[in-house]
């Protein structure tokens, strides 16, 4: 084994767990918007690494906050705190409703801690009935047995054994629904402000203020999932500050480190007590480097350039989109909020996502799809204009070899 050992996406099949089918290329390098494979070849980066890449590959902010820390402390455990984790999580109490905030390493284990958080807050003032959770069919919140089970795609829940209890589902946009299931049993509601994986539906406001209104009804606490939403991705630091719904507990991950794992949960006072000394931890959860890099990312990140400049973007792309559709009839409807963008195939391309995926890679270009009716883009906050028009070009090519 060395340096160079030769491997390419053939291998895969014979190394690693079959759960993933990644695409018939492996990159090896990347700048901005701009990736490269093994062969040289450049794609332009409109997914982001599913929201993740905030700021683009390589970005130097990023690289010199990392090297920086990576010559001075890497990781110490939480039998010890550090620098870089008490100034980020000072900047998100500053930046939010937030007054406490505890670290981790994926979105998932995020919303674990904010559902163990709101079972132990509910069963310390209110007892152990107050234990259900009520969460949206479609919604999408990690791949623990916990946070699989509070998702709302059975697929992912199924053929593990007994389910988590004590968990329902309701339609998203659906206040009606949500009003019929709530009692005083219910211990939390969460919400997804904009549904990633389920399509890139957003929340509208009313059924937010809704939901709001219901969970304080009902003493529950109102969670938001802005694993996918949050840190610039809509035009706003986080998704819930277009709404003015300020939720109890708020999970934030994938653009937090721009691409170094970290996750943070974000909640009052009052609801934080109830993790007293030793009830929750991570080894690993915010851990000096991790931190570093994302209370840089935090620092370019929140600023009202960098945001106008998402708005600016999304503009760009949705109006190349429409543009794209009226030669080609792809897409019905262009979805979403800032650089969280679903295009909405049209019936005669229902059920293509992967396909369109597919020609845009054999194009030069990367693109998500959120299930199989929905072409979703979550390109970087900074990604260049020219990037912008050169994707739409290879966008354009790849749909006429599909059209063609
Ligand atoms: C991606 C995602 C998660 C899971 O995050 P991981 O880092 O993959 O664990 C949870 N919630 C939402 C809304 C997501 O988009």
């Amino acid at each position: 084994m060395s340096d160079s050992m030769q491997v390419d996406r053939s291998d895969f099949d014979r190394v690693m767990v079959p759960n993933y089918a990644p695409v018939d290329m492996v990159p090896v390098r990347g700048l901005g918007s701009r990736l490269w494979d093994q062969q040289g070849r450049d794609y332009i980066d409109l997914a982001g690494g599913i929201a993740v890449n905030a700021l683009g590959h390589a970005h130097p902010g990023l690289v010199e906050a990392l090297t920086e820390q990576a010559g001075k402390l890497w990781h110490v455990s939480n039998v010890l705190t550090n620098e870089p984790a008490l100034r980020l999580a000072a900047k998100l109490i500053e930046a939010t409703f937030a007054e406490k905030v505890f670290f981790a390493n994926s979105g998932a284990e995020a919303n674990e801690a904010a559902f163990k958080l709101a079972r132990r807050w509910a069963h310390e003032t209110a007892g152990p009935d107050k234990h259900e959770i009520i969460a949206c069919t479609n919604s999408f919140h990690g791949r623990t047995l916990f946070t699989v089970s509070v998702g709302g795609q059975p697929k992912y829940s199924q053929g593990f054994g007994p389910a988590i209890e004590g968990i329902s589902h309701v339609p998203y946009n659906d206040l009606t629904a949500l009003e019929q299931l709530m009692s005083a049993r219910t211990c939390a509601v969460v919400i997804e402000p904009i549904q990633g994986e389920g399509g890139v539906i957003p929340a509208t406001d009313a059924y937010l203020q809704g939901v709001r209104a219901l969970c304080d009804k009902h003493n529950a606490l109102l969670i938001f999932d802005e694993v996918q939403s949050g840190m610039g991705r809509t035009g706003k630091l986080f998704a819930y500050m277009h709404s003015g719904v300020v939720p109890d507990i708020l999970t934030s991950a994938k653009s937090l480190g721009g691409g170094f794992p970290i996750a943070a949960m974000l909640t009052s006072d009052r609801i934080a007590q109830h993790f007293g000394v030793g009830t929750h931890g991570s080894t690993y959860g915010g851990n000096p480097l991790g931190c570093a890099v994302a209370e840089r990312v935090l620092d370019i990140v929140n600023t009202p350039e960098l945001l106008q400049g998402v708005d600016a973007r999304h503009q760009l792309l949705a109006e190349g989109l429409m543009a794209l559709s009226a030669e080609f009839p792809v897409f019905e409807q262009i979805r979403g909020r800032g650089l969280l963008i679903g295009a909405v195939l049209t019936e005669a391309w229902r059920g293509r996502a992967r396909d369109i995926q597919e020609a845009a890679q054999r194009h030069g270009l990367l693109v998500l799809q959120a299930g199989p009716d929905v072409m979703r883009l979550a390109p970087s906050l900074v990604i260049p204009e020219a990037d912008i028009r050169e994707a739409l070009q290879r966008l354009r090519a790849a749909l006429a070899s599909l059209a063609g």
